[in-house]
């Protein structure tokens, strides 16, 4: 029995759990109040549990159900017959190490901001699935990134909750000696240490640097408080801590990368510092530079030139202080490397930049990003044309079993063995949807709509209540109209996602009576649900946020326009899994992928976007509806017209009618005729194992140089 309770425990200390339905089960039956209450982390869950109450239910016939979660976990682990040890054993040999500012693996680990974040914790999983030997290195945030909470306004309000590591499945990485591991990073004139921690995922290890230890200055501790927060120097502080301080860390524990790969500019000082290592036994510059640059692949992420990071000569200066001088390198050899125009070194430094001067290999994350990055960085590559500029693409992905909600991977599960088996290929979905009837998948729709449904009144019970100053007025009134509109048998439209403004979230509302008309139709009505968070220095999001929440609040739109508070994985998971269509309206082509829409397609949920991102590869005519792309325009407002239009006559004319178009048992055929083209072109393509292997064949391996 004690043996159970390790097991048990063991489980929690790798998140491996979080992409399996059975393991998170059994968290959930140990206490089903406690695991909503904490987050659903398992961790938090052993702690308030006693060890008398865990001694009892393991002597029920939950006991056998640990025996077979912990014996799947351990043959996952030790799994020798991966892909990787078929198709890259030099992969298995030495890790790729993948920086990035964020990763979101799990709503209880609050080291993310949005989708940069989901990508980075989908790629590791993904990673630990095929086998490659992986490592994630990121930093470790002590306030995370914030939760929102509406107040009487609609206005959005942060708050910062500790999250402490004895809360989280962290362990602090110790050094050869034994004793905990110190690396340090030199930063304008000091020397500044960070503590290692270490996080298990799959057959994968995260590792995050923290400054928030006695050794440092109060100010320097602060480095990693939040995600994205601070000034352009806690920026600054925090790209060195990252890029420079995640090679030390490596090169302190001897692990050898076969591959450094930057997600995204902010790590891209890894580069300066391999550099100064080359520099420093002598090598000289050109080679040096080719030596790093042979190691190293990157990967961008915005399409627009401000959303890159870029700091002054003088920033750096004082930034780069002890480290030129204890290194004997020169400002000019620095900003050489990471200014856009090279005739000029006292401009600025551009991460992007660096980057790309110092990969073997770059990408975009759709194909359309792509070509947008292509001409974006032309001048970059003086002489080249842009279809020669070496920056190709890899469309993101979602991993496929995080992304699927309990219920639906026990639907597939019975007509094949896993969800990954399933995304294998196009065929392999086929012959399962082949097994599957109209009236089944219909009813799987219903559960999920339901489930959805249900946890909306619970989670607005909780949110309106401290929006609202006189609960037993309002919130109750309020609350009443919600319960009898929300309903399964209506069409319901999901939107979710950070507030950036270029995503036009109000975009719907553009003309508040269609959307009524649309809403309130009796025959056919509609129901939206939005979440999301604006950037706490974003206004504009803010206000975004402040609008939908008013149309809400309106007697037409009240009870069938939710909004839900503090957008996050878990959220997220909840709409992708219930919604029936997801609404995507980025300005184009600014959505350098999404990848949210991808997360609905296997729970039978439909898109419905602005040919942006990784849309315009899955479009197909037939597995979901585009808000179709116009040639010369001319203005962003007349862009905005174009695009809400297209919106509104999509909707009325196309997916409203075939969502109400019924037969003789009350299945809508051509609605699921759609699902199930959806999921079999769309599930297969759009996953992060698919993702990876493309990664490891055109970036990873560097076969044709060895
Ligand atoms: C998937 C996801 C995102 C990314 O969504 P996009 O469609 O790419 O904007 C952002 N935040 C959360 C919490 C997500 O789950």
């Amino acid at each position: 029995m004690q043996k159970k309770i390790i097991s048990l425990k063991e489980l929690t200390k790798n998140l491996w759990w979080s992409w399996d339905t059975e393991a998170k089960k059994l968290f959930k039956e140990l206490s089903p109040l406690l695991w909503e209450r904490n987050n659903h982390n398992p961790v938090e869950l052993l702690r308030h549990i006693s060890n008398d109450e865990l001694a009892a239910r393991c002597y029920c016939k939950y006991t056998g159900k640990i025996d077979s979660v912990y014996n799947r976990f351990e043959a996952y682990i030790n799994e020798k017959d991966t892909w990787a040890a078929r198709n890259a054993p030099e992969l298995v040999k030495n890790p790729v190490a993948y920086f990035s500012a964020e990763f979101g693996i799990h709503e209880s680990i609050r080291i993310y901001s949005g989708g940069l974040g989901v990508l980075s914790g989908d790629h590791l999983k993904s990673a630990s699935d095929l086998g490659i030997n992986f490592v994630g290195i990121t930093l470790f945030y002590k306030e995370g990134y914030f939760r929102q909470y509406l107040n009487h306004d609609g206005w959005q309000m942060e708050d910062y909750p500790l999250q402490y590591p004895e809360s989280l499945p962290i362990e602090k990485v110790a050094g050869p000696d034994g004793k905990d591991l110190i690396i340090s990073v030199n930063i304008a004139q000091s020397e500044v240490f960070a503590q290692a921690w270490s996080l298990k995922i799959g057959r994968a290890t995260l590792f995050l640097l923290d400054t928030n230890i006695p050794a440092n200055e109060s100010h320097y501790r602060n480095i990693c408080y939040r995600v994205y927060g601070g000034d352009q120097n806690m920026r600054i502080n925090q790209e060195i801590l990252l890029g420079i301080g995640g090679v030390k860390l490596l090169e302190k524990l001897d692990i050898k990368p076969a591959v450094y790969h930057m997600n995204e500019g902010h790590s891209a000082f890894l580069t300066l510092e391999l550099l100064t290592t080359e520099l420093s036994k002598g090598v000289p510059e050109k080679e040096a530079i080719e030596n790093v640059r042979s190691r190293c692949v990157f990967t961008t992420h915005t399409p627009v030139p401000a959303g890159h990071d870029r700091f002054s000569r003088d920033m750096m200066n004082y930034s780069f202080d002890r480290y030129l001088s204890l290194n004997g390198i020169s400002m000019d050899d620095i900003m050489k490397l990471g200014t856009e125009d090279p005739y000029n070194l006292n401009g600025y430094f551009t991460m992007t930049v660096l980057a790309l001067r110092l990969s073997r290999a770059a990408n975009g994350v759709s194909k359309l990003h792509g070509e947008v990055s292509r001409s974006m960085w032309q001048h970059i590559y003086p002489g080249l044309p842009v279809s020669e500029v070496p920056i190709g693409h890899i469309t993101n992905g979602v991993h496929a079993s995080s992304w699927t909600c309990g219920l639906t991977d026990t639907f597939w599960r019975n007509y094949t063995c896993s969800i990954d088996e399933m995304t294998s290929s196009r065929e392999a979905a086929e012959a399962v949807l082949a097994k599957v009837s109209d009236e089944e998948i219909w009813s799987l729709r219903y559960s999920l709509k339901r489930n959805l449904i249900d946890f909306i009144y619970r989670y607005l019970a909780n949110q309106l209540f401290h929006q609202h100053p006189h609960p037993l007025y309002n919130d109750y009134d309020m609350m009443r109209s919600e319960k009898s509109t929300l309903s399964p048998d209506i069409l319901t439209i999901g939107f979710a996602r950070r507030f950036a403004t270029y995503k036009r979230a109000p975009l719907i509302f553009s003309n508040p009576d269609r959307l009524n008309r649309i809403i309130n139709n009796p025959k056919m009505p509609v129901q939206i649900v939005f979440a999301g968070k604006a950037h706490p220095h974003d206004d504009a999001g803010k206000e975004y946020i402040r609008q939908i929440v008013e149309y809400s609040r309106r007697p037409q739109f009240n009870g069938k326009i939710i909004f839900l508070e503090n957008y996050n994985l878990g959220i997220a998971k909840r709409m992708v899994s219930g919604v029936d269509v997801w609404l995507n309206t980025p300005v184009r082509p600014m959505e350098a992928s999404g990848t949210s829409g991808e997360k609905t397609v296997l729970h039978g949920g439909l898109n419905f976007s602005v040919l942006d991102g990784w849309w315009p590869e899955a479009y197909n005519g037939e597995n979901g509806w585009a808000i179709e792309h116009a040639e010369n325009i001319k203005s962003l407002e007349e862009q905005d017209h174009f695009d809400a239009e297209n919106l509104y006559t999509v909707l009325e004319n196309q997916i409203i009618p075939t969502f109400y178009d019924r037969n003789e048992y009350n299945i809508p055929t051509k609605w699921i005729r759609k699902i199930r083209n959806a999921i079999a072109t769309i599930a297969p393509e759009y996953n992060t194992h698919r993702m990876l292997r493309d990664y490891v064949m055109k970036y990873y391996l560097n076969r044709k140089e060895n």
